[in-house]
């Protein structure tokens, strides 16, 4: 018998629960569907990306991997027909959309199983719960109980996987992007985390913080293309004692725990989280389109801000730190929506992921899982001075800024020679654009 082995977000052969289970049942059909619904608001980084993980994986499966372009429903049920496959494999997806898409298909397969084994996730979500079976609405609770209840070991490479070969695939389309991505496919994302686990994880719970150096493991992207899993990365670091490998391990949680969110609430995608806040009045007009204009293109005259912002452009990616103060300068300094800046990010990122991202965004506009209210506002100056305080990062980005002394690189208006020629002067003031934010939210407590 024929098994289809439907890839989506696990382009990875190791540590497959998916694949095995094809596997125990016969020769396995490597499949991916292109999805217009998913590939046309994606941006060019993240389709360069899959296709060459797709690339990658069409080499590992010796040439069976099967691409197809269309409705899912209608390819899955094609091949099923064509093949004479007696069953359907997949990671299960917990996002809003793949549910749906997933249900719609499991339908039209009528007596042909759909066979969900395992996620991209350590713990599936909407499977960690309190007590009472309500879900956790606070990271830290919920990170807590996500460690006591556990994951299964990784499981290794299979040997010698019947694959059925000789099926028509289509010619992947093109993407170009001048994005500077990291190399895709299931051998780069290994190497990747063991270069990172034994040279730069030691570090990691003082250097992560630090945008200007390479404390964090940029492993985004291949775990959201699931070119390896976190049950790998958690096995290792269940290994290793002290508080980097414990502070990894909290990260790869946040992770876990937005899938979570989105998986009880899908409506979050878009909504607000805290559905109170929705009536909260943001700025619209030509000259909050001239200003939005000058965030997206990183000439706010705020350098850690426009380093982000052009980091974005140049790599497909920003660090952490640096993603919640251009998120936080977007929702209360330019009074925009964070729906607006999430679906910016998404279209830009090479990691860009529905849950991580858009609960990234409504934590950082106090309209999310943020225990702490609203009023918290990042003060883009500060945060520079604290967090990048020699100008590394401004630097590399910026260039204008390049021979701004330290001192003034986050502030270059005060500096003695004023702002250098073709930098920007601030496009707001953010002390003023704070109070008007702050006083807009105690309006709506108000009312
Ligand atoms: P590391 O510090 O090495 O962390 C290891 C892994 O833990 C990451 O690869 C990621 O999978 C996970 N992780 C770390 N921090 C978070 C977090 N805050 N939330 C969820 N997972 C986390 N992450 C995405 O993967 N895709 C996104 O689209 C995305 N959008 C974001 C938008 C905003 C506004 C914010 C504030 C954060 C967003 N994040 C997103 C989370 C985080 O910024 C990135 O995961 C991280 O910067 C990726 O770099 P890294 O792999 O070097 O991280």
């Amino acid at each position: 018998p024929v098994a289809l082995l439907w890839f989506r977000r696990d382009l990875r052969l190791a540590d497959h629960p998916a694949l095995l289970a094809a596997r125990e049942t016969g020769d396995v059909l490597p499949v991916f569907v292109l999805d217009d619904r998913l590939w046309r608001p994606s941006g060019n980084p993240r389709r360069r990306f899959l296709l060459d993980c797709l690339a990658d994986l069409r080499e590992q499966t010796g040439g069976a991997l099967v691409l197809r372009r269309g409705d899912p429903q209608q390819v899955i049920t094609e091949l099923v027909g064509e093949t004479e496959a007696t069953s359907v494999h997949v990671s299960a997806d917990a996002g809003p959309y793949g549910r749906e898409r997933d249900a719609s298909v499991e339908h039209a397969l009528g007596e042909v199983p759909l066979v969900r084994t395992g996620s991209p996730y350590a713990v599936t979500p909407g499977r960690v719960t309190k007590r009472d079976g309500t879900p956790f609405q606070v990271f830290t609770p919920f990170a807590r109980a996500w460690r006591e209840h556990g994951w299964r070991a990784p499981a290794p490479r299979p040997r010698d996987v019947p694959w059925l070969t000789g099926v028509r695939s289509e010619k992947p389309p093109d993407a170009t992007t001048d994005a500077d991505l990291p190399p895709a496919g299931e051998a780069a994302a290994r190497a990747a985390w063991r270069r990172f686990r034994d040279e730069r994880l030691p570090d990691y719970a003082d250097a992560r913080d630090v945008p200007g150096g390479d404390g964090t493991s940029r492993m985004s992207a291949y775990l959201k293309y699931g070119c390896i899993h976190p049950r790998t990365l958690l096995a290792d670091l269940a290994e290793i004692p002290g508080d980097s490998a414990r502070r990894y391990t909290d990260e790869l949680a946040w992770r876990e725990f937005y899938a979570d969110v989105l998986w009880h609430r899908p409506e979050t995608a878009r909504e607000y989280l805290k559905p109170e806040l929705q009536a909260m009045g943001y700025d619209d007009g030509p000259d909050a389109a001239e200003l939005v204009k000058a965030w997206e293109l990183g000439r706010t005259g705020f350098p850690i801000v426009d380093a982000g912002m052009r980091q974005l452009h140049a790599e497909a990616y920003v660090h952490n730190r640096v993603r919640m103060i251009v998120a936080s300068f977007l929702v209360k300094d330019l009074h925009q929506e964070w729906t607006r800046g999430a679906r910016y990010f998404l279209h830009h990122l090479v990691d860009g992921d529905l849950a991580s991202n858009n609960h990234g965004w409504q934590w950082v506009a106090g309209t999310g899982t943020d225990a702490s209210p609203y009023y918290r506002v990042f003060n883009p100056v500060t945060q520079g001075k604290k967090f990048d305080p020699d100008g590394t990062y401004v630097k590399r980005w910026v260039p204008e800024l390049r021979d701004v002394d330290a001192r003034y690189v986050h502030e270059p208006w005060t500096a003695p020679g004023g702002v250098p020629e073709g930098y920007p002067e601030p496009i707001v003031d953010h002390a003023h654009e704070r109070q008007v934010a702050l006083d807009r939210y105690q309006r709506l407590r108000d009312r």
